[in-house]
């Protein structure tokens, strides 16, 4: 890799102030994509923090998701080996031809993040080395998003993401909050998270109708519960969190993708000490894994 040329003295100014990308929109004349998530960042302590969060070095390889106009690719390519950046708006090709020409260590790709086989896309540009993902993610797919990178073992140290408050929120909490959900148990039996910032909306153009977080999550080794059947596992978990509001017994008694009576999940229950109408929420990931395996 030409190490020298990605760490060279740019002249490009930095998009994280407001007048520079002002300046980019207007001269590309670009019209904002509200259905593509496009709030870009323009704070350069943001920027600052999500790399001091995200800890990239000259070793690793970094998958952006949604770089946009490029803003953030700038400080991930000063910083890493290499950068690869997944954009799904073709109009914002040329532009990020444009902001990123001084750097020689970033690929970008035109594609549906969501459709893009990121398994390989690691094994091409890393030799199936973990990579990292730093991004400020398009809201409306974050869970999807990251449910994908965890679901297909996409190899990964740690993922940085910018995302709304409440996702943030709700991907650290634990029992017993509204918050708690099946993303909650999902992040958490993969990964350790971590709010490393609160960004209000005045930090983008155009600002969101919601507030925002940076977000760690490092990718544990081994997950810190064990069970047999994670598959199972994560089938009572959803099937605990669509029906929310009915106790456990009956809400996986009810979810047609499971064959368990409501004898066989009281009985599972009383071997776990665990009140028979007890409700999803109430469960910690422990206690899912033991009732997946109890129900096997
Ligand atoms: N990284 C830029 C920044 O911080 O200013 C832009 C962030 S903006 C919140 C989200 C970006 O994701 C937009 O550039 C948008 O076009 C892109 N995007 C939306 N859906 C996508 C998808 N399915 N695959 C890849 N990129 C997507």
């Amino acid at each position: 890799m030409r190490e020298a040329d990605a760490y060279k003295e740019k002249e490009m100014p930095s998009l994280g102030i407001p007048g520079n990308t002002i300046e980019v929109l207007q001269k590309h004349h670009f019209n904002i994509q509200k259905k593509y998530g496009q709030n870009f960042l323009v704070d350069t302590h943001v920027l600052e923090k999500i790399m001091e969060a995200a800890e990239v070095t000259g070793e690793d390889c970094v998958v952006e998701i949604g770089p946009g106009l490029g803003t953030m690719t700038q400080y991930l390519a000063e910083r890493a080996k290499e950068v690869v950046a997944v954009e799904i708006d073709r109009n914002l090709i040329p532009i990020l031809e444009e902001t990123l020409a001084d750097y020689h260590n970033i690929t970008i790709l035109n594609e549906d993040i969501l459709k893009v086989d990121l398994n390989r896309l690691v094994e091409e540009k890393n030799g199936g080395k973990p990579v990292k993902i730093v991004a400020n993610l398009p809201y409306y797919i974050t869970t999807p998003i990251i449910m994908a990178l965890f679901e297909n073992r996409v190899p990964l140290k740690s993922i940085t993401v910018m995302v709304q408050k409440e996702v943030a929120d709700r991907m650290q909490v634990g029992p017993g909050t509204k918050d708690y959900g099946a993303l909650s148990l999902a992040v958490q039996y993969y990964a350790r998270p971590e709010i490393v910032a609160q960004v209000p909306p005045n930090c983008f153009i155009p600002r969101p109708g919601v507030g925002s977080a940076v977000i760690r999550l490092t990718r544990y080794e081994k997950p810190p519960v064990e069970t047999g059947n994670e598959e199972l596992m994560f089938a009572l978990i959803r099937a605990a969190f669509n029906q929310r509001r009915k106790t456990l017994a009956n809400a996986i008694a009810n979810a047609a993708q499971l064959p368990f009576s409501r004898e066989e999940v009281t009985a599972a229950l009383e071997k776990m000490q665990l009140s028979l109408t007890v409700r999803g929420e109430a469960l910690t990931l422990e206690q899912f894994a033991k009732l997946a395996d109890f129900l096997k």
